[in-house]
């Protein structure tokens, strides 16, 4: 019954109203969005997802295709969390994160879903949530903006009922990513929550100068102002400094989040 039958993939471009641009991947001139239906031997299915900022898509799609669906073809669709294992053994050899990590999920996000259609329960629920609500914040990728279109923008996140805030900085001198985040704190106000993300540009000293003037702007995290690798440098940063970092984005498995 919860045999897989089929799995479909499909690749889209996903065209964007203009050129976005942040520290470290240069132009974002579209988006790429893989989707994986899995089809059950039952007439049920599960749909995943997995996105790019425009390179690499066609890679993830191929590997679904080509390496991750005769792998899964008549196997059983109910014990998730084996197969996702089981994919992670299958490929791991090219894999242990990159475009692997990206195919599995897109996978991994089907399986949960004919998991959650199921036993009538989203997500959250099945993952053992209890809580109603959660913070949220509105963010762009803005590096590219002039300052009044950032200002604008920001502003667009506050009329929308958000009350945190965060922009990508790495602009070519500190100077300029100071005078930002100070014109933002100054639009913002002292009540709306804000962040900054330099999207790993920067290197352990300068992100040490960086973290200490961006203090008086009261930011509530400074995302990934390292490479990801850099475990040591994310603790020096912080000892140096007091300023809460955030990283993550960038980390593809369980492993690497350990
Ligand atoms: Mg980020």
């Amino acid at each position: 019954m919860s045999t897989i039958a089929s799995i479909d993939v499909r690749l889209f471009h996903i065209p964007l109203a203009e050129v976005l641009v942040d520290a470290k991947h240069g132009d974002h001139h579209i988006f790429e969005l893989i989707t994986a239906t899995v089809h059950l031997e039952d007439g049920s299915s599960g749909t995943g997802y997995t996105y790019t900022g425009g390179k690499g898509g066609h890679a993830i799609a191929a590997m679904i295709s080509h390496d991750l669906t005769p792998f899964l073809l008549g196997q059983s669709a109910t014990d998730v969390e084996g197969l996702y294992d089981a994919m992670q053994w299958h490929v791991h050899y090219v894999a242990r994160g990159g475009i692997a990590s990206f195919a599995i999920s897109a996978v991994d996000i089907a399986l949960w879903d004919l998991r959650g259609k199921r036993s009538g329960q989203a997500l959250w629920q099945m993952a053992g949530g209890t809580a109603q609500s959660c913070k949220a914040y509105c963010g762009g990728i803005d590096l590219g903006f002039p300052l009044p279109k950032l200002l604008d923008s920001i502003q667009s996140y506050l009329d929308r009922g958000f009350n945190g805030v965060k922009i990508k900085i790495g602009q070519p001198s500190l100077a300029e990513d100071i005078a930002r985040i100070k014109a933002v704190r100054d639009l913002i106000g002292p009540d709306i929550t804000f962040m900054v993300d330099a999207n790993y540009s920067m290197t352990v000293e300068e992100a040490i100068t960086a973290a200490k003037a961006f203090a008086a702007y009261d930011i509530t995290w400074f995302e990934e102002p390292i490479i990801p690798d850099n475990y040591q440098g994310y603790a020096e940063i912080s000892a140096a400094t007091g300023m809460p970092l955030a990283m993550g984005e960038n980390l593809h498995t369980i492993h690497e989040f350990e």
